[in-house]
């Protein structure tokens, strides 16, 4: 603390006698580089026993958002809900989050993004290699989240199990889909699948959350007595999907369905208090629910996960 107020001080001094510096010569140094826009690749916090880790895999700017959040909306209420929200109502930004949680016994990692090198990159940056995975959870079969599953060098997590939910994995087996056909069919000896209410491992349980894809699973997390929910692609835009959430969404495989869970599973969380972390949230993708007389506000976690020790 001391070294902090010494430095401060002398910084203070120094610019006050700024003024007085009549020798320095103008633009003494050469303009630094610009940077560009960044974002760190990973947020990690303790839950009870375990630590959580979200691992920004990849982000990109999409045009149009009503094409994607509110296909039943007016083009006036979508850019009235944006404005009010301070957000353009002609370009939004995805972010693909997935999460990683260390039991203290196993790694288990949740959803891959879009390709192995994002996941390995934040993987990387949070301390850990690929082949530490013990347990990759797949929430549901869409690109976004199984692609990083392999590459030109095969399997990415070399010495992981896979686990998902028996609707969803039955579902794509009988699609003829190339996503799944190329990512998950090769890796089908070391799947086991689950149903609602069924366990990854001890604290991790799985949830129907059903519409979004035919067997989509949201995840309950518990150690300690803290929970935290991965709520994967419940929903999808933290203003869009969850101030409007019988607003249709593109990727909703089946939208009313999608609907009816996006507003089961967020009035849980807002009712319970439990933080949750959105696949496509903004990141670190982790926030709060707050339940308005017409759906429900994204409250974002600011410290309060770092006075969990
Ligand atoms: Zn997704």
């Amino acid at each position: 603390m001391s070294t902090f107020r010494l430095s401060r001080r002398t910084a203070l001094f120094a610019g006050a006698s700024l003024p007085f510096a009549a020798a320095l010569p103008p633009m003494a140094h050469a303009a630094a580089e610009m940077k560009g826009s960044a974002l760190p690749l990973f947020n990690r916090f303790k839950l009870g026993d375990f630590e959580v880790t979200a691992l920004l895999a990849g982000t990109r700017t999409t045009e149009k958002p009503q094409e994607t959040f509110g296909l039943d909306a007016t083009p006036e209420d979508f850019a009235a809900l944006a404005a009010a929200n301070f957000l353009p109502a002609d370009k939004t930004q995805n972010f693909f989050t997935p999460t990683l949680i260390n039991t203290g016994s196993e790694l288990v990692l949740f959803d891959t993004g879009l390709a192995p090198e994002g996941i390995t990159a934040a993987l990387a940056a949070a301390g850990y290699s690929p082949d530490q995975v013990d347990v990759v959870v797949l929430t549901h079969m869409h690109g976004d989240h199984i692609g990083g599953l392999s590459g030109e060098a095969g399997p990415t997590f070399a010495k992981a199990r896979y686990v998902t939910g028996s609707v969803e994995h039955n579902h794509w087996s009988g699609a003829a889909n190339e996503g799944f056909d190329g990512k998950v069919k090769p890796l089908n000896d070391k799947m086991t699948m689950l149903e609602g209410g069924g366990t990854v491992a001890p604290g991790i349980t799985a949830l129907e959350a059903f519409g979004h894809s035919p067997g989509h699973m949201a995840y309950m997390i518990e150690s300690g007595g803290q929970r935290l929910a991965i709520t994967a692609d419940t929903v999808n835009h933290y203003v869009f999907s969850m101030q409007r959430p019988d607003w249709e969404v593109r990727f909703d495989m089946d939208k009313a369905a999608g609907a009816a869970t996006r507003k089961t599973l967020l009035g849980m969380l807002a009712a319970d208090r439990i933080p949750f972390i959105g696949y496509h949230m903004p990141f670190p993708a982790l926030g709060f629910v707050e339940a308005q007389a017409e759906g429900f506000r994204f409250v974002p976690v600011s410290y309060q996960m770092l006075l969990n020790g």
